[in-house]
């Protein structure tokens, strides 16, 4: 087999693998297996670029940047759906379009799904370009960003058509919004309200390689094109199948009204049991003949109808308000409801967001409110039963002052929330950031949790992280639960946690916006926490995606003097504050600012070698040649598609001697 087959017969079973994956949810091979094959290409495209495809699986983690999306005007236009909302709505539609056509009509019954609806156009079986609906006339054109969607077949198999348009929506299923939001709240960021938003805001990220991260999905309903073959809608939905789309199996024939009602009441129950949201279903005639027939109205096709669920709603008694007190000191108000069964959960709590929020909603305690379950993990609530409000009832006003330390809150303009300032006496907030300093990205200490970290700090024993470096087993024995071993395992972990590398300790030290990904390139560009706490605004902002809030709230960090004695402390202690020195060596800035891309073959040192030294050196590798490249290291067959980039760009190629002497 020569290279080019090679290469050929990598990138097919690796399709293959993914559709498994990502579209049947059926993997046959390890994710290890699947990694080591994904390198395998990717080295072998690296030596080859000559064989470059621009759907290729190895392009899954993004990269590309679009700073401006372009219009693009929908060759079909993207309609907007009619809603329903009763069987009665339902049978009137029937009534309209028995007029309008002949024969007995059948219809497709599909769920409704809850994202951002999105128009790819294949060509010869290659994803051409992906457009969001915009007004449904012309929308942007988000090809990168959905590309990385790995439910998105790059290449078609079977008996596809040579050209045609497919709609669906990309959803972001719960699991992953979840996940998504712990991270955020780890590194003190409002987590994001509901899967739709977050899955639309996605799709228009500058950065593709941010939106390779999302975990987000997209299921297929509608193939549009000329001369296509197919009959009706339901064996469409098969087709797009077959071909390699993900096409959600809930989709039914129903030969009356009636069997669209036993859909649509199977689903408004059964959809709580689903991985992603849907607010209803769509219900079409199946005859693709006949839809021809029935056409569309201004603004939505005669031949479909959306019938929209209920949200489920349930009416309970508001308790009480209490006030949460976050590490960063951000107070957020919850609701504490009487009990009440919702979607299959006990509902006890609900957020309420902000002291804005309670004023909107003119929330009393004592009310009888109705709560609402979006995909969100905590409940909302929608409204208050006014007609039921007790004539005792009192305005609700805002707390003033911490519910823990009682010092007056503060509010900045444009915040929507309040803030305690008591940054350094407030317990709850000591609290929160011990907690997050042992917590398991962080030093990850073993014998420590979060309740423990609670009792110590009200018996006074820590009040910063680095007061655990000097707490003994005598002094942890009296607390709670704890016993002579517990307590000696605890002192354990947090020598232990002495070996944890810099960049989680920059990571645990809780510096607002600062999470893993920040913490480690910031530990790889300064290499000690004394370079990084000596940094100007503007240098941390030339780090690479490093921006100026982030920027702004290290320099807040280390303007601390409690901050700076606490930094001190675990330094003198033995905490890991720069990168060790076998890291070290070896290491210079000679390639600082310098962008290199690495190509072909190489005689005297290997490719991955090269590369290294490059990244010791301060340099930045990237995989495309653009003009932000600063040179080419090139070795034997380099592709004659980056030689002509790189003298269109007028970029530096070196051989691999030119380069080393670079560095020495
Ligand atoms: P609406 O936004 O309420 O006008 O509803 C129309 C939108 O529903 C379409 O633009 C699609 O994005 C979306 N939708 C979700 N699931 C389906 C489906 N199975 N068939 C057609 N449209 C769907
Ligand atoms: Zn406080």
């Amino acid at each position: 087999m020569n290279i080019e087959q090679q290469i050929n017969k990598l990138r097919e079973e690796l399709r293959t693998h993914n559709h498994n994956y990502y579209v049947l949810d059926n993997p046959i091979i390890s994710d290890f297996n699947f990694d080591t094959k994904l390198k395998d290409l990717q080295s072998l495209e690296e030596q080859y670029p000559e064989f470059y495809d621009a759907n290729s699986p190895t392009l899954r983690v993004g990269g590309e940047i679009t700073k401006n999306f372009k219009t693009v005007v929908h060759e079909y236009r993207m309609y907007s759906l009619d809603n329903s909302y009763s069987k009665d709505d339902l049978l009137d539609w029937e009534t309209r379009i028995k007029k309008l056509v002949d024969g007995e009509i059948q219809y497709t019954c599909e769920l409704k799904y809850d994202g951002a609806s999105i128009s790819l156009t294949y060509e010869n079986g290659n994803l051409i370009r992906a457009v969001t609906r915009g007004d449904g006339v012309q929308g942007d054109e988000v090809t990168a960003n959905i590309k990385t969607i790995k439910s998105v077949p790059l290449k078609l198999k079977g008996d596809y058509p040579p050209k045609f348009d497919i709609r669906g929506e990309i959803v972001l299923p719960f699991e992953g919004f979840n996940k998504m939001n712990e991270e955020r709240i780890e590194i003190g960021e409002e987590p994001y309200r509901n899967p739709r938003n977050t899955a639309s805001g996605s799709l228009k990220l500058q950065d593709s390689s941010e939106v390779a991260k999302r975990p987000l999905e997209c299921l297929l309903y509608n193939i549009i094109g000329e001369r296509l073959a197919i009959e009706t809608q339901f064996k469409s939905l098969d087709k797009a199948r077959s071909w390699g789309f993900k096409v959600p199996k809930a989709a039914q024939l129903a030969n009356s009204i009636e069997e669209v009602f036993e859909f649509i009441n199977y689903w408004d129950v059964k959809r709580n049991d689903l991985p992603y949201e849907t607010d209803g279903v769509v219900i079409k005639v199946n005859s693709l003949f006949q839809q021809d027939e029935l056409g569309y109205t201004a603004k939505a096709p005669r031949w479909a109808m959306a019938y929209k669920f209920k949200a489920e709603q349930v009416s309970t008694v508001l308790n009480s308000i209490s006030y949460q007190v976050g590490r960063t000191g951000a107070i957020t108000p919850v609701a504490n409801l009487e009990p009440v069964e919702l979607a299959g959960t006990i509902v006890k709590r609900a957020s309420l967001h902000n002291a804005d929020q309670i004023e909107k909603l003119d929330i009393r305690v004592g009310d009888t409110v109705f709560v609402e379950k979006g995909g969100e993990i905590i409940p909302k609530i929608i409204s208050v039963d006014i007609n039921k409000r007790l004539e005792t009832s009192q305005v609700t006003k805002y707390i003033t002052h911490c519910p823990e330390c009682m010092t007056e809150l503060v509010r900045q303009e444009g915040d929507a929330k309040h803030y305690c300032p008591n940054f350094y006496g407030c317990k709850l907030q000591i609290i929160g950031r011990i907690q997050h300093f042992i917590s398991r990205k962080a030093m990850d200490i073993e014998g420590l949790g979060g309740e423990t970290v609670a009792l110590l700090v009200y018996a006074g024993l820590i009040l910063d992280y680095a007061d655990l470096y000097e707490l003994t087993k005598e002094q942890v024995i009296p607390l709670e639960r704890m016993a002579e071993k517990s307590a000696e395992n605890l002192v354990n972990g947090i020598k232990v946690s002495k070996q944890i590398p810099f960049e989680r300790v920059l990571y645990a030290i809780g510096v607002r916006y600062v999470g893993e990904t920040v913490a480690k390139k910031l530990a790889k560009h300064y290499k000690s926490i004394d370079k990084l706490s000596n940094a100007s605004i503007e240098e941390l902002i030339n780090v690479d995606e490093i921006g100026v809030k982030i920027a702004e709230s290290i320099h807040l960090y280390f303007d601390s003097e409690k901050n700076n004695i606490a930094i001190e402390r675990l330094k003198r202690f033995g905490v890991q504050l720069k990168i060790s020195a076998d890291k070290l060596a070896n290491q210079t800035e000679k390639l600082k600012n310098l962008s290199f891309v690495v190509s072909g073959v190489f005689h005297s040192i290997s490719r991955n070698e090269l590369k290294k030294l490059i990244e010791d050196n301060g340099g930045k590798l990237s995989g495309s040649i653009s003009s932000k490249t600063s040179y080419i290291v090139a070795g034997d067959k380099m592709g004659p598609s980056k030689k002509i980039k790189a003298e269109q760009l007028n970029i530096s190629i070196l051989t691999e001697d030119e380069f080393l002497k670079l560095i020495i």
